[in-house]
């Protein structure tokens, strides 16, 4: 399993697909890519290989984009197929994810969403994730970093996750506690990866996430690190 994504000047696509096979060593059912085109994040995924979904996604959805997020799959909540395959959008579309790991009071805060309102397409434990950080964000009216922080903090686990949000697609929010978590820093652009491979080629800056640790990652900005347990405003 493992994460990837791009914000900057390049196209993301090929730097989340050539990533995500350099990642293939990790073992995974299953692959996804989300990419936003200036107006919507557009998503593809599938059960099988990064071959599999190249093949789908050249042929189903709009590449362009240099922003987005790729993800590999093993299956710990929901059996290996297309729909419970990351990334997942949360109940609005304006928010999606990829996490490795597992959120193990996901069925609590499930049933306190759908109480709310809100619907899932998957058995993932991921999409409860995504969606307990919109009703944060919305409830608590904070931005999306702090949002993710909030939520962090609601929930027993391992993860590595990206965030992203269409309607803020300057940055991505990540967050590490057990699945490992890279950050690349070039010049007007940023990587995230499971480990640096995914972006040996452009830069040899990183920054490896300590558990409990998340970033703000914002083109044209410092990266800003936060401990998720503070309480200081992400
Ligand atoms: N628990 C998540 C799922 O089953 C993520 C699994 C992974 O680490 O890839 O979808």
């Amino acid at each position: 399993c493992g994460i990837v994504g791009y914000i900057g000047y390049r196209d993301a696509y090929p730097i989340i697909v050539k990533g995500l096979q350099r990642l293939e060593y990790r073992g995974y059912d299953s692959a996804g890519i989300a990419l936003y085109d200036g107006q919507d994040i557009n998503l593809s995924k599938t059960k099988g290989k990064v071959d599999d979904l190249k093949k789908k996604a050249e042929s189903s959805m709009s590449l362009k984009g240099t922003l987005g997020i790729g993800h590999t799959r093993w299956a710990t909540h929901g059996v290996p197929n297309d729909i419970n395959s990351h990334p997942h959008y949360s109940n609005s579309g304006d928010l999606v994810i990829i996490h490795n790991g597992i959120i193990e009071n996901y069925d609590s805060i499930k049933k306190e969403l759908i109480n709310r309102g809100y619907t899932f397409s998957s058995d993932t434990d991921t999409e409860v994730l995504i969606n307990l950080i919109e009703e944060v964000k919305k409830k608590e009216n904070v931005k999306l970093g702090h949002a993710v922080q909030i939520a962090l903090n609601q929930v027993v686990g391992a993860y590595a996750i990206a965030v992203i949000d269409k309607q803020k697609p300057d940055e991505i929010v990540v967050a590490k506690l057990g699945s490992p978590l890279a950050i690349g820093i070039g010049e007007n652009e940023f990587f995230i990866a499971s480990d640096a491979s995914p972006f040996i080629e452009f830069t040899n800056n990183a920054v490896y996430l300590e558990d409990e640790e998340m970033a703000i990652i914002r083109i044209g900005k410092e990266i800003k690190l936060r401990k998720i347990k503070d309480n200081s405003i992400a």
